[in-house]
């Protein structure tokens, strides 16, 4: 293949792609990246939502094990103190249709540990299996012209300088400066849409309490039914030893900051068992708060002219609030399908190759979109959108098929397969699953959390509440 590759940001869209281009035979692959990179699974600066719960999806890590084969990636994670959490019965679920079921039979799996373990787990294979080099410097611009882009403007230690590529992926994230690096080569007229719910996310970490190491993944979902603000609230076990307890509200259901605030929060929920399982448990860190979770959408896929050599992946392409867990997985999509197009491509030059590669990307990001913002428009105050006849009436068939899942396995399993990543929303649609819907369920509604009985007993001992 040809010569040299540039990949703006070594998050994980930017170290897929770098792997991807590494093995189509591109000769130089350079990551440039302007954050410090810890050596180990440490937060960073560049990467503000590691500080909150992020789930791994099955679907999203099937393709970054294809993306990087030969290692597990999934091995990797849990040697290193991840979680593996099977969606029908390792979970405490409150949905705005009831409390789920937990199943005897086993489905879709997804893991749970901090954003910095997958980050450095995902950097240090694609180091291990690839001739990447990573370089600290921060990209100011593109070069090149509107026809093709020839490379990028960096600062680096050592002041600005230019370094040329074949081919530039932008993988900057959602603070991406895309419109105006395209804007200074005469690029202009790439549509936008933001639909922003004002959501604000509060995470603080905790030590698991002895004998709750077992204790399942436990989540009260925010519920857009009812012309109130978003507020959710989950704990989920994270590498050593350690819950990762994540709120998440809208425009005037925020969470706060203040340690006696953030318990309350989740004590006002429509079932306090949050605040009842931290309440008996030790807080390893402050509150930390992010505010900047709006959906963004650039469509570069329909821009009316797009220079060659040019490629945008990952949360520059669309970011979308973070409730649903899809954007990591997404970043693999994404990634994925450069490489597909590289493999049918006659070197990274060839005519119409950055179109085709952000459309196939634009496809992931879209369906992950429709999930998002189709529920961030029914909260009070959301700016950018308002639900349309189709949303209302895919929204009733979406609750029907949610309210069917409390107690029908058919119904449950079209959701934990559309929620893992590993079919496509269509799934809801399959004549199982809309049998499934109009069946409705066969069992009655659960009235509370579906413990065990020595779940029952961790809980009532770490609750200090007196509830
Ligand atoms: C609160 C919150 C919770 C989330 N929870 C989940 C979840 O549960 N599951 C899930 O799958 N996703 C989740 N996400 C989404 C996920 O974090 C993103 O989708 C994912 O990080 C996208 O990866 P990326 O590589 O595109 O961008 P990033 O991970 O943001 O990486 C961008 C990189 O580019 C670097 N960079 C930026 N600008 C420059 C520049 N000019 N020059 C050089 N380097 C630059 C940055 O330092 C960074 O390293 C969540 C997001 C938020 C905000």
């Amino acid at each position: 293949m040809s010569r040299r590759a540039v990949v703006v940001g070594a998050g994980l869209a930017g170290m897929l792609a770098a792997a991807v281009l590494s093995a189509a035979g591109v000769e130089e692959v350079v990551v440039l990246e302007r954050d410090d990179l810890p050596e180990g699974p440490e937060q960073r600066r560049g990467l503000p939502q590691g500080r909150h719960a992020h789930l791994l999806m099955a679907g999203g890590l099937a393709a970054m094990e294809e993306i990087v084969p030969g290692v597990s990636l999934r091995k990797r994670l849990l040697a290193a103190g991840a979680h593996e959490i099977s969606l029908s019965s390792g979970m405490l679920a409150l949905t705005p249709e009831g409390w789920l079921r937990r199943w005897r039979r086993e489905g879709p799996v997804m893991l749970t540990c901090t954003r910095a373990l997958v980050d450095w787990t995902v950097r240090a294979a694609v180091l291990e299996r690839s001739a990447v080099e990573v370089r600290k410097a921060a990209v100011v611009g593109l070069t090149g012209s509107a026809g093709r882009v020839r490379g990028v403007r960096i600062t680096g230690p050592d002041g600005e300088a230019d370094l040329d590529a074949d081919l530039v992926v932008d993988a900057s994230g959602r603070g991406t400066r895309v419109l105006a690096w395209l804007d200074g080569l005469g690029l202009a007229g790439v549509r936008t849409r933001t639909v922003d719910s004002g959501l604000v996310n509060a995470s603080r970490v905790y030590r698991v309490p002895a004998g709750a190491e077992r204790f399942p993944l436990t989540i009260v979902q925010a519920n857009p039914y009812v012309s109130r603000p978003a507020r959710s609230a989950m704990v989920m076990p994270v590498e050593g030893d350690r819950w990762l307890v994540s709120c998440g509200g809208s425009r005037g259901g925020e969470p706060p900051a203040d340690p006696e605030g953030f318990l309350r929060y989740t004590l006002d929920l429509p079932d306090p068992i949050v605040g009842r399982l931290i309440s008996g448990a030790q807080p390893l860190t402050d509150v930390h708060l992010s505010r900047s979770t709006s959906n963004v959408r650039r469509y570069l896929e329909k821009a009316p002219g797009w220079p060659e050599g040019f490629v945008v992946l990952g949360d520059a392409l669309g970011t979308f609030n973070p409730a649903y867990g899809q954007g990591m997985s997404v970043a693999a999509f994404g990634a994925r399908v450069l490489g597909g197009e590289l493999d049918r491509a006659d070197g990274l030059g060839e005519p119409g190759l950055a179109r085709r590669v952000l459309r196939g990307a634009a496809r992931s990001v879209d369906a992950a979109w429709s999930m998002a913002v189709s529920q961030d428009v029914l909260y009070p105050e959301v700016r950018g959108g308002r639900p349309g006849v189709a949303d209302r009436v895919l929204t009733a068939y979406t609750r029907r098929v949610a309210k069917a899942a409390t107690g029908s396995y058919a119904a449950a399993s079209a959701i934990w397969d559309v929620t893992s990543m590993r079919t496509p929303p269509t799934r809801m649609f399959h004549p199982g699953t809309v049998l499934a819907a109009l069946a409705g369920t066969p069992l009655p509604p659960l009235n509370g959390a579906p413990l065990t009985a020595g779940e029952r007993k961790v809980l009532a001992g770490l609750d200090r509440t007196g509830r």
